[in-house]
């Protein structure tokens, strides 16, 4: 970085712009900058300010610039449609969406300890805010979702699945508490644990049996003895849990209007199916 007050020529101006964009360098210069980069902690790391606004709104426009170029939009629209690209490249893109990297500096690494590993408190309470902000926005609406009401055809669904086979993904058994249950963007309030630990539960098993006993173990509406019975709420499950604000198991265990028998009628799947879906599908039966 140049003094403060120090001018550039045109030429060391020019200089510059090959060294940036590793234009006309051979390749020993490539690998020396790389070397030399490795390890080694950035001028401006932690530093603020390094820039005055003045500065960071030139570097803006420019990148804008760059951007709303022709030439480069053209370029970029032929990688993306894989236009024009010779076999070699495609090859390239290929191995590196199966995660088989061509180089030796960025592929993947067993026992690589990423550096952010087991760190917390890497990213402010704002930060996180933020972030959260910016994924319920993309992923809240799910129409935006470029497959959204299609399906892959059965020749690209067995492609997929050949190409995951035997991969593991890069989440298994790896827990995130900063994005965990109350802290995730889709968190729906607890509501489906609860009706889970419910469901789960002694009572709730009993007072289904008691149901299937009081009626014989036949379908109340058709009259169907053999098949798939289901205890049928005939005030709504989460209807009551609303009403006497249930928030804990203990709470659910304890409310005497989840557990009353006369609430309750057997059904067999296909009449549970017609009453359920008859009503709201969300609610919890
Ligand atoms: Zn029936």
């Amino acid at each position: 970085m140049p003094r403060k007050g120090y001018k550039q020529t045109e030429e060391h101006k020019e200089k510059n712009r090959f060294v940036h964009l590793k234009k006309n360098l051979s390749d020993e210069t490539i690998r020396k900058m790389s070397e030399a980069r490795l390890g080694k902690i950035p001028w401006h790391k932690g530093k603020t300010g390094v820039y005055s606004d003045e500065t960071l709104e030139k570097m803006r426009i420019a990148k804008l610039k760059i951007w709303q170029d022709e030439n480069y939009k053209q370029n970029m629209k032929k990688i993306h449609l894989k236009e024009n690209l010779s076999e070699e490249t495609l090859q390239k893109m290929r191995e590196i969406h199966l995660y088989k990297h061509t180089s030796p500096q960025t592929e993947f690494k067993k026992n690589h300890i990423p550096w952010n590993k087991g760190k917390t408190g890497i990213y402010s309470e704002e930060t996180i805010g933020k972030l959260r902000e910016i994924a319920k926005k993309r992923f809240g609406n799910k129409k935006i979702h470029p497959m959204y009401g299609k399906h892959h055809n059965r020749k690209t669904r067995l492609e997929m699945s050949k190409v995951k086979t035997g991969y593991i993904p890069w989440n298994k058994g790896i827990k995130c508490p900063q994005f965990s249950g109350d802290k995730h963007p889709n968190w729906q309030g607890g509501r489906t644990s609860l009706t889970i630990k419910i469901r789960g539960s002694f009572e709730y098993r009993q007072w289904r049996s008691d149901i299937f006993m009081r009626d014989n173990f036949v379908c109340q509406e058709c009259g169907q003895i053999s098949g798939n019975l289901n205890a049928h709420h005939i005030r709504p499950f989460s209807s009551i849990i609303q009403y006497y604000e249930i928030t804990t198991i203990e709470e659910a265990l304890n409310c005497e209007a989840l557990w009353n028998i006369n609430n309750g009628i057997t059904l067999c799947e296909k009449c549970h199916k017609k009453i359920k879906s008859s009503r709201n599908k969300n609610l919890v039966n």
